[in-house]
């Protein structure tokens, strides 16, 4: 991995740097972050996070991430809890080592944290394999932390299906009676429920099972990438209606390499803007590329041909360019009140809604 990079695109204007300095004061919360399966796949190496992450995600003002653990084609179904314990382990010895860090559990531990100047981590689960069909392992992951749970990612599991990365296909079907009662237990817990990759028969479901503010943690908006994966106009207003917040993905902004770009990124915030409200979006960036990489070419293959050919965009490929979203949207007119919503405020006022204490 290269040291991080400073932001270099778009030469500031004079006072740029500093509003920006002034609206990253209060840090920036990203709601889905790949980390747990990274330090499990570098599991041979020592320090991962504080040599490689943390200076990003210091350079960046990251103030809370949102840390899913997801599992691998190549481990479900049978090593699934396995996987899912270790990356949890791996993320607990790596915070350990690391002052800089705490995972927290509640929304209080998340104020405690920035308020000590520390980087909060929350512990998510992005497919729910690791349970299996038992519910009291959903329990189990609550005492280690887990507090976000999405459903699914692209395949069908014991709980429902998620959405295809096509623009039809994906099953028809809802959520299977353990998806339903899983959800319902989610909510009695204070478990955030994510309904980034459900398919929109298991998000109508969840929506209708629910009654806290829904939270779809990273996402785009199909105006721009028409796959059932993302969301359409339909589905992002009815996150408008009950206060919810989408955080917009950096990875799925485009079906064409040219198109991912700063501006398209900026493009699905105004989007959901506009439907919702700048109350409902926030920022779920899915950084994959440093994982990516360090991919043989036969899994690189793999991948785009089970789900899409990621295209990354220049300029926003990892924590250290946060900045470089701030500036485009002080470009793009957005008001420093706007702003500090999308950054963290958003998601801040789901975090103390949804959480316990
Ligand atoms: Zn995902």
């Amino acid at each position: 991995m290269t040291a991080p990079q400073s932001p270099t695109v778009n030469a500031a204007q004079p006072g740029t740097k500093e509003r920006i300095d002034r609206l990253h004061a209060g840090g920036i919360v990203d709601f889905h972050f790949d980390l747990p399966m990274h330090l499990y796949e570098q599991r041979e190496r020592e320090n991962v996070f504080a040599s490689e992450i943390l200076p990003q995600l210091e350079m960046g003002n990251i103030s809370v991430a949102v840390a899913a653990v997801y599992v691998e084609d190549r481990y479900v179904p049978e090593m699934s809890l396995r996987v899912a314990l270790d990356q949890i382990a791996r993320l607990y010895n790596e915070a350990d080592a690391c002052p800089r860090v705490a995972l927290c559990k509640s929304y209080r531990q998340i104020q405690t944290a920035r308020e000590a100047g520390k980087i909060a981590f929350l512990l998510a689960m992005e497919g729910v394999e690791p349970l299996g069909t038992d519910l009291d392992l959903l329990r189990a992951f609550y005492e280690l932390g887990v507090r976000s749970i999405g459903l699914t990612h692209a395949r069908r599991n014991a709980a429902g299906s998620g959405g295809l990365f096509a623009p039809v296909g994906s099953s028809a079907e809802g959520l299977t009676s353990f998806g339903r009662d899983l959800v319902r237990e989610c909510e009695s817990l204070g478990i955030i429920i994510d309904l980034a990759h459900i398919n929109a028969a298991g998000f109508d479901e969840i929506l209708s099972l629910t009654t806290k503010p829904p939270v779809v943690s990273h996402t785009n908006a199909r105006r721009f990438y028409d796959i059932e994966r993302n969301i359409s106009d339909r589905q992002i207003k009815m996150i408008g209606e009950r206060q919810g917040v989408i955080g917009v993905n950096s990875v799925l902004v485009s079906p064409r390499r040219e198109d991912c770009t700063l501006d398209r990124y900026v493009d699905h915030i105004a989007h959901i803007a506009d439907l919702a409200g700048i109350d409902c979006v926030g920022i779920g960036f899915d950084f994959f590329e440093f994982i990516f990489n360090q991919w043989p070419e036969a899994r690189k293959r793999e991948l785009e041909e089970k789900l899409t050919k990621p295209h990354f965009i220049p300029g926003l490929t990892n924590h250290s360019h946060a900045a470089n979203v701030t500036r485009k949207l002080i470009e793009r007119g957005f008001s420093d009140e706007e702003i500090e919503k999308i950054l963290r405020q958003n998601w801040l006022r789901i975090l103390q809604q949804t959480l316990k204490d």
